[in-house]
């Protein structure tokens, strides 16, 4: 049968009919397949020949770190999305210390000359989770392809999918640096790990209030985070809801890869923006944006 009735068609003027504006990017998705960008020093990951990703620690003050320690953790945490990192080729990274170690961490827009993303860093020293924590959020905003505009309505579903990153790699780094840490004499850090992430789902503003259930808490809240995407400890509770998508089925981070690859930003409803993330996403990836869709529409809480 010629023109399939069963294949909806996607009305002109949809909001994810818009082209996506795309990053400043000093490289290319499509130049990396000719090579163009295949940076010297991006390195295999694990076993898969795919999984590569390109890291560079700013030699800077880093408040007692080494640089080659902390390259050492930030490239654990990467494994820990190999996935993710193997199903699309993702933007070369620039980790650098916040001009203050009071400056929250940020995934900077402007890239480098060399066209890098420069993804900032509070942690200092050696609290290696603090790092992961950090740098697992950022390299989330970049795994969901970030660009401007930063602020529109549902910008807090990426921000809480970056949480989501954070507890996903702390817990991924308690389990993986018991068994086979970076150095030897690291091995002690796995259990660091898990305490630090006790830690921060033990403090009351990362706890849904006592019998109140998580559609009515986000109904309540959406208000607050239409207006401020990146209300953490809101961000964090939401992202303990959306954790075990993540936690059982590791897969669910490569459709992440696929979010903001069309214009979600001028998107009147929750379900137009998981329509637009749905529309980028090969359709073997479409059960993982469905699974985050139903745990944070509620079905009824969010129109
Ligand atoms: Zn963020």
């Amino acid at each position: 049968m010629v023109g399939n009735a069963l294949v909806p068609q996607a009305a002109p003027n949809t909001a994810c009919s818009r082209p996506a504006q795309l990053p400043k990017l000093g490289i290319s998705f499509d130049g990396w397949r000719s090579g163009r960008w295949r940076a010297a020093d991006a390195q295999p990951l694990g076993d898969a020949p795919k999984m590569t990703i390109s890291i560079e620690i700013l030699n800077a003050d880093w408040g007692g770190g080494m640089p080659t320690d902390i390259e050492v953790v930030v490239r654990s945490v990467a494994v820990c999305f190999g996935q993710a990192l193997a199903e699309r080729p993702i933007e070369p990274i620039r980790v650098e210390p916040t001009f203050h170690a009071g400056d929250p961490p940020m995934t900077a827009f402007e890239r480098t000359p060399s066209g890098q993303v420069r993804v900032l860093i509070n942690a200092r020293g050696r609290h290696w989770a603090q790092y992961a924590h950090q740098f697992a959020h950022e390299l989330s905003h970049v795994l969901a392809n970030f660009r401007a505009p930063l602020r529109h309505p549902w910008k807090w579903i990426e921000e809480s999918l970056c949480e989501v990153a954070s507890q996903f790699a702390i817990s991924c780094l308690s389990r993986s640096w018991q068994t086979s840490p970076p150095y030897a004499h690291w091995a002690s850090f796995a259990s660091a790990f898990t305490q630090y992430l006790g830690e921060h789902y033990s403090k009351p503003e990362h706890v849904l209030p006592t019998g109140e259930p998580f559609c009515d808490w986000l109904g309540s809240r959406l208000h607050q985070l239409k207006l401020d995407a990146g209300r953490r400890a809101d961000n964090t509770i939401i992202a303990r809801e959306l954790l075990p998508i993540f936690e059982q089925d590791p897969d669910a981070w490569r459709a992440v890869r696929y979010l903001n690859l069309v214009d979600n930003s001028q998107v009147l409803s929750v379900a137009e923006y998981f329509r637009c993330w749905r529309q980028a996403t090969p359709v073997s990836h479409h059960r993982h944006v469905d699974a985050v869709e139903g745990r944070l529409t509620c079905r009824w809480a969010i129109k």
